[in-house]
């Protein structure tokens, strides 16, 4: 069988796509309503498609590829128009031993839980993502990191008392998280990126269950 290979079409460029194929499909010699149902199948189908490609199955979130895109625009949105724009990662701590106690079923309960917490504790102009196994990124749009202290903190706080329970026994957990503020001296997203993971590893070193923020020269 002939292998497939997957190549990145901007989604901008999908949804181009999507609407020229409408347009097509209106130019057929075929009855109108004929060609309403085929319209209204393939645009279901492309939103189902779309929404499949950009979340997680676990948790519903938005996923890496969702980030990637997200972030994308969101960078140089924030560049141009010199607006904030915070970057925050975290990470459950220790969770490979909630799975080797409990089992990997609870584990995967875990992961909606705090998904869950996220997304309650969060605004909703912040999007919360899952971009790996227990790794989860939160934009916060508008935000310094000043302003940033108290969602995370307060996020932080809601997952240490969370305390989930599953098949009748309480599942301690905590996060650890790192962030990051977009600055004249980050010129990457890669670097954006990148300085949250810095904080994020020193939170861990630091004992986990702690927020560290990269704060700049001007504080
Ligand atoms: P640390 O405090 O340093 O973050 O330790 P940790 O144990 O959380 O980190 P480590 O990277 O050693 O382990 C991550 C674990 O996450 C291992 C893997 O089995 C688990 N994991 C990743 N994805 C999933 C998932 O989808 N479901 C479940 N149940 N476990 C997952
Ligand atoms: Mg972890
Ligand atoms: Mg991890």
């Amino acid at each position: 069988m002939e292998e497939i290979q997957e190549i990145t079409i901007p989604e901008d460029l999908l949804d181009e796509i999507q609407h020229n194929i409408e347009h097509i499909i209106q130019t057929f010699d075929v009855p109108e309503e004929n060609k309403q149902e085929v319209i209204k199948q393939i645009n279901f189908m492309y939103s189902r498609t779309k929404y499949l490609s950009l979340t997680d199955a676990l948790t519903k979130l938005p996923n890496r590829r969702s980030f990637d895109n997200t972030l994308g625009k969101e960078f140089s949105r924030a560049k141009r128009y010199k607006n904030k724009l915070t970057i925050a990662m975290f990470d459950i701590d220790y969770f490979k031993k909630v799975n080797d106690t409990f089992g990997h079923q609870c584990g995967d309960f875990i992961l909606k839980e705090v998904a869950n917490a996220a997304l309650q504790t969060f605004r909703k102009s912040d999007t919360v993502f899952r971009i790996g196994g227990e790794e989860f990124v939160v934009l916060l749009t508008e935000t310094d990191i000043r302003q940033s202290i108290i969602p995370l903190e307060r996020f932080r706080k809601t997952i240490e008392t969370l305390n989930p329970v599953y098949n009748r026994k309480e599942i301690n957990i905590t996060v650890s998280i790192g962030a990051c503020e977009l600055t004249d001296e980050i010129n990457s997203e890669e670097d954006f990126i990148k300085k949250a993971d810095e904080q994020l590893y020193t939170a861990k070193e630091a004992g986990r269950n702690k927020t560290f923020l990269s704060l700049n020269k001007h504080l």
